[in-house]
């Protein structure tokens, strides 16, 4: 199987785990249809990307640059038209509406923003706490821009690393999600990437967010209607990362089910824990 062939099954495995949940869990079905469609898009666009890029296995040899800067807006550009398009038909109101009028900014303004969001200095993403905020703002270059930095990412041999970076390898990317996979006798614990969606092994008892390392500190909780996703807090600085435990549910698609489950986020909310970097769609 090539590159291009694995990363369009990822997608549609997506497509088909966000269709399957939408069955299972009416309150999340607007969420996931949206996601479907953004995914249907992204799909389009990852295989446009890997058919131009020159950087793709076909032209091999070559050391890439690093991600952040091989942002290159003409590869891209194009396609951003259709992308508003897309959140036009099927978001909920007020994003659709952002979609329309950023429809009717120059283009000047478009490569402005998503370069902004490239580079990784866009001052929401420092901001501490408010994680639906920085999703709203980040929305449109962070979900037209994934599959670009996917690509990249994709091409960059896995680096051998500590178990404690607290950002991405490849990208310098924040985590906004954990993964737990089965290895040998016990799991293993991963962080997924907000900007290239890739993941890195992560230590299992570390906040990713202040470094406690106390197992007292570290509660996790799990609701009976999601028993594979967890929400792994920390007392000390009151952040919260969701987990997908695939130990428990090998089907599930990270990406996928944390959209999911919304019902862990509200709990999280009353007991003021804070998500320090949403996902896609700030559920
Ligand atoms: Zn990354
Ligand atoms: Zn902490």
């Amino acid at each position: 199987m090539t590159l291009f062939q694995a990363a369009s099954s990822a997608y549609e495995q997506r497509l088909r785990r966000a269709e399957y949940l939408a069955g299972e869990h009416a309150f999340a079905a607007e969420v996931l249809k949206f996601f479907s469609e953004i995914t249907k898009f992204q799909k389009s666009l990852y295989a446009r990307i890997a058919a131009a890029n020159p950087a793709t296995a076909a032209h091999g040899g070559r050391p890439s640059p690093p991600i952040r800067e091989a942002f290159d807006a003409a590869l891209v550009l194009p396609h951003f038209r259709a992308f508003l398009s897309t959140v036009e038909r099927y978001a909920p109101a007020p994003l659709a509406e952002s979609a329309r009028q950023m429809a009717a900014q120059p283009s000047d303004t478009w490569i402005a923003q998503l370069a902004e969001y490239w580079s990784g200095s866009a001052s929401v993403q420092t901001a501490f706490g408010d994680g639906e905020a920085e999703a709203v703002a980040q929305f449109f270059p962070r979900a037209f821009l994934q599959p670009y930095a996917e690509f990249l990412a994709e091409q960059i041999p896995t680096p051998t690393l500590l178990e404690t970076a607290k950002l991405c390898p490849l990208c310098g990317g924040q985590p906004f999600l954990g993964v737990l996979r089965r290895e040998g006798d016990g799991g293993k614990r991963f962080l997924v990437c907000n900007f290239c969606a890739q993941e890195w092994e992560f230590r299992r008892l570390l906040c990713p967010n202040c470094g406690e390392d106390h197992e007292r500190k570290l509660p996790i909780y799990v609701a009976e209607q999601f028993p594979h996703v967890r929400v792994e807090a920390c007392e000390t600085c009151k952040s919260y990362l969701p987990a997908i435990d695939l130990t428990k549910d090998g089907n599930a698609i990270p990406l996928v089910d944390d959209l999911a489950a919304l019902p862990l986020t509200l709990w999280a909310h009353e007991h003021d824990f804070v998500r320090r970097h949403a996902n896609l769609l700030g559920t």
